[in-house]
């Protein structure tokens, strides 16, 4: 309500301005004016007939008419209808000279509003003392019935609202508190009227505190304001705050209040929604989201890049809009069988973008369902995986093609293979696997270049595609090697047949330019599940006979032969077993004595090898050496054998026993190209021991392989100053030619003749033959395997007077040596032969 100010003159006519008691003088008719004037209250005089004869700035307030208006009016313009009554009630009163006091009733505002108000009449006398009139004074009550009225429905909805509702003086301090602050700030009513408002705001903020009570002094309302307030807890929280003036009566503002909510709970939703919404814009993802009917209502500017269309092209589209025939619906079916059964689905599908262009999207899509779980949304996210899955495919072609003839590599070989093997099993049919090397290829290459090569590997690679079937597969392993795998070819002979004409396809001419060059092409061939082999063996067992294919002539197939592989994997596990043995030291040797029967003298000793098996036993060399034959690991185990005899000579040695020591040697080792100066190596390594000390025995049979390198090395040895024996000597028929160009000293009789010639004349005949042969060409003879008396006589006879055999000593370990020395005594009847028969 806005009041008006009290400036302004007096309104009233000299006339009535007549104070009771007498002529006022000057000062207090001033001072009376100044007073009515400047009260609050409207004081009003009326003559006797009921008209207004001053009218104070408080009526005017009050009544909205002005002194101008008013004098000389009845004053029933103020009374209601229904009061008019109360006009005359109050004038019998005042004629009977009596006071009306505080009187309460209603009047009429200027505007037509009802005002309550208290009135107290009095009437007013002349000098004589007759009523001339009546002052009037009346109060506006209006706001204090109203406030009695309104004051408890008021204080019910202040105690009941979840705001904060205070009230304040003009200062800050606080004068009334609610339970909804108590409920806010954590503060109680009693905590904080009296206190400063200031308390519940943040240091930070006091400065907007004191701004507010700075307009709310000004009479301006500060409405909702978003700030932080502090909780009794230290606890920060969100608050609106709304504060207006509150004034008196009369318009004069007294105080304020302060209604304050909190938003806390909604800042944060704000913030999260915020978020929400930053992260919908800004994500690298593409983000669609339909209605429950699958109509497209939102996507993000990322879905929009992916997809190449606009925004206002897409809403209220469906998604099937993007649809690519790089796949078929089943991908998309799939996903939306998932997508109802659980929810959610995610997957990998091609789409399209606006300009046709295919793109492969990584797929997540979820379904949002309101309260009731019917499905309000779905929401895709999309990531655009085109470039991942071109380097894929990419990868994927390297990973499994050949570049140059565009044909499977090995790693998809593989794969094939293992399928067709599968399927091979189900079906109950063979799979055939050829490994194809093309012949003299290298020539090629060599001749023309290797572009030219290239280009021949290609056009072969073609012909070979020509004549195979569409279920066969067609491989390059590299080089000039391929491998064709085929498919359930029924018969042997069908499959010959085919086989055939892939070995013609690649024999036929290749015309490049002025060129017609022409290979030729050597396969090996194994078929599934005869060879019951994995995918790997397969191929390693057709590459096999393919070497025989070329070994035996080139431009042919040869056949692997499964159960010949049977025998070499035995073997394989055999040697494997061996060169363990070698390594764990579960070998040794043993030492057989060679002695001078007609003197009684030790010339020396044989190293034979023994294997300590832990689980069979001492093992004979004949339990072990044959698998060994003619692998690499045979001249390792060589080499042991002659390092292991050299150490021993050495100990012997510095024992103070000199024994010649002489060392079986194999084939394969002899024929070692580098076995002399590997021989010589050893010996620099055994300074102590003369190399003439070592004597390597040789069969017979082995010098045959290749006479002419055998003698050379033979020479090479001696130079080294070792000597040779012929082992076995008489088994091998050589011609004596041969034995002519074998430098070796010494020849050993074979214990097969010696055994038996008391009762063979044959095998007598034999060692009588080599004896007088080496006496022929001046070279010492050893009869081996003299086991009795008789027979040691017999060679003495014989003009043998060396020997090895049980009846001398069997084969002893090193350690047992020096003791067989000491106690060793030869036969009597070998010691008195007569010599030289
Ligand atoms: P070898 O070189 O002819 O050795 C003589 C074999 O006759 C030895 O058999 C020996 O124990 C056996 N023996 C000796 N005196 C008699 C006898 O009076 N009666 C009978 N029945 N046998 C006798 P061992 O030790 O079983 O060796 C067999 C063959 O194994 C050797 O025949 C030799 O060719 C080979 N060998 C042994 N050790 C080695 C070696 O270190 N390296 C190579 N490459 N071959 C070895
Ligand atoms: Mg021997
Ligand atoms: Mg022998």
């Amino acid at each position: 309500m806005n009041k008006p100010g009290r400036r302004g003159g007096p309104r009233e006519t000299a006339s009535e301005s007549s104070a009771p008691g007498g002529m006022p003088s000057d000062f207090s008719r001033e001072h009376f004016k100044a007073l009515i004037e400047s009260s609050d209250d409207a004081i009003i005089s009326k003559d006797m007939a009921g008209n207004v004869t001053s009218w104070n700035a408080g009526a005017e307030a009050l009544f909205g008419y002005s002194a101008e208006e008013m004098i000389g009016r009845s004053l029933l313009v103020l009374f209601p209808f229904e009061r008019r009554d109360e006009e005359t009630l109050i004038l019998n009163k005042i004629l009977a000279g009596e006071k009306v006091e505080n009187f309460e009733t209603v009047r009429r505002h200027r505007d037509g509003h009802l005002i309550d108000v208290s009135v107290t009449i009095s009437p007013i006398r002349d000098g004589a003392g007759r009523i001339i009139g009546a002052s009037k004074i009346a109060r506006d009550v209006s706001e204090r019935l109203a406030l009695t009225v309104t004051a408890l429905q008021f204080e019910a909805i202040v105690a009941s609202s979840d705001d904060a509702i205070i009230s304040k003086s003009l200062d800050g301090t606080i004068l009334s508190w609610n339970a909804g602050a108590q409920a806010m700030f954590g503060f109680t009513a009693c905590d904080m009227i009296g206190q400063s408002i200031h308390l519940l705001v943040p240091r930070e903020r006091q400065a907007e505190e004191n701004d507010i009570l700075l307009q709310l002094r000004a009479g301006q309302k500060v409405d909702h304001i978003e700030t932080v307030r502090r909780r009794k807890d230290g606890r920060l929280i969100d608050v609106s705050v709304t504060s207006s003036p509150i004034r008196n009566t009369r318009g004069k503002i007294i105080g304020a209040s302060m209604i304050a909510r909190d938003i806390t709970a909604q800042k944060r939703a704000e913030a999260r929604l915020q978020l929400t919404a930053r992260v919908f814009s800004s994500t690298h993802e593409g983000i669609l989201i339909t209605d429950a009917n699958g109509l497209i209502v939102e996507v993000n500017e990322s879905f929009l890049r992916i997809s190449g269309y606009r925004r206002d092209e897409l809403l209220g589209q469906s998604p099937l809009m993007f649809s690519s025939s790089r796949q078929g619906p089943e991908v998309r079916a799939t996903m939306w069988a998932q997508l109802s059964a659980t929810g959610s689905c995610q997957g990998e599908a091609w789409s399209r973008r606006k300009d046709g262009q295919a793109y492969a999207g990584l797929l997540s899509i979820n379904s949002i369902r309101d309260n009731a779980g019917r499905v309000q949304n779905y929401v895709a996210l999309v990531a655009d995986i085109t470039p991942l899955r071109a380097k894929q495919e990419e990868l994927e072609r390297l990973l499994h093609f050949d570049p140059l003839t565009k044909l499977a590599n090995r790693i998809l070989l593989g794969d094939r293979l293992q399928q067709a093997m599968l399927q091979a099993r189900r079906a109950q049919q063979p799979v055939t696997v050829l490994y194809l090397d093309l012949d003299r290829f290298k020539l090629v290459n060599d001749t023309y270049g290797h572009d030219i090569g290239d280009q021949v590997l290609v056009a072969v690679s073609h012909h070979m595609l020509e004549v195979i079937r569409d279920t066969d597969t067609l491989a390059r392993m590299g080089g000039d090697e391929f491998v064709v795998v085929l498919q359930g070819v029924g018969t042997a002979a069908c499959s010959d047949a085919l086989v055939g004409r892939i070995l013609r396809a690649c024999a036929r001419p290749v015309v490049i330019g002025k060129l017609v060059l022409q290979v030729s092409a050597s396969i090996g061939m194994t078929v599934f599940p005869d060879d019951e082999a994995d995918a790997d063996q397969l191929i390693r067992h057709a590459d096999q006979a393919m070497f025989i294919a070329k070994r035996e002539g080139r431009n042919r197939i040869y056949h692997f032969d499964p159960a010949l592989e049977a025998g070499i994997q035995l073997r394989n596990v055999q040697l494997s077993r061996i060169a363990q043995a070698i390594v764990t030291d579960e070998l040794v040797l043993f030492y057989q004595p060679k002695v001078n029967m007609r003197l009684g003298t030790v010339t020396g000793m044989e190293a034979l090898i023994r294997w300590r098996h832990p689980e069979r036993g001492l093992l004979p060399p004949a339990a072990f050496l044959p698998v060994m034959q003619d692998d690499p690991l045979e001249t390792t185990l060589g080499e042991w054998v002659i390092l292991q005899a050299l150490a021993q000579m050495s100990r012997w040695q510095a024992d103070g026993l000199r024994l010649p020591v002489s060392v079986n040697i194999a084939a394969s080792q002899l024929l070692l190209p580098d076995f002399a100066v590997r021989l010589g190596l050893l010996l620099e390594r055994f300074p102590d021991v003369d190399p003439g000390d070592l004597e390597l025995e040789i069969l017979e049979t082995s010098a045959l392989h290749d006479l002419h390198a055998v003698a050379a090395l033979m020479q090479a040895c001696h130079a080294l100053g070792v000597h040779f024996a012929i082992d076995d000597f008489g088994t091998g028929y050589s011609a004596l030619t041969y034995l002519r160009r074998l430098p070796a000293e010494t020849l050993k009789i074979d214990q097969t003749f010696v055994r038996d010639m008391l009762i063979d004349h044959d095998d007598l005949a034999i060692v009588q033959s080599v004896i007088a042969l080496a006496d022929v060409f001046q070279r010492s003879v050893i009869a081996e395997g003299v086991e009795s008396m008789e027979i040691g006589e017999r060679l003495l006879d014989l003009g043998c007077d060396i020997a090895q055999g049980y009846a001398i000593a069997r084969p002893l370990e090193a350690a047992a040596i020096p003791e067989w020395l000491v106690n060793w005594q030869p036969f009597a009847s070998w010691k008195d032969r007569p010599s030289d028969p």
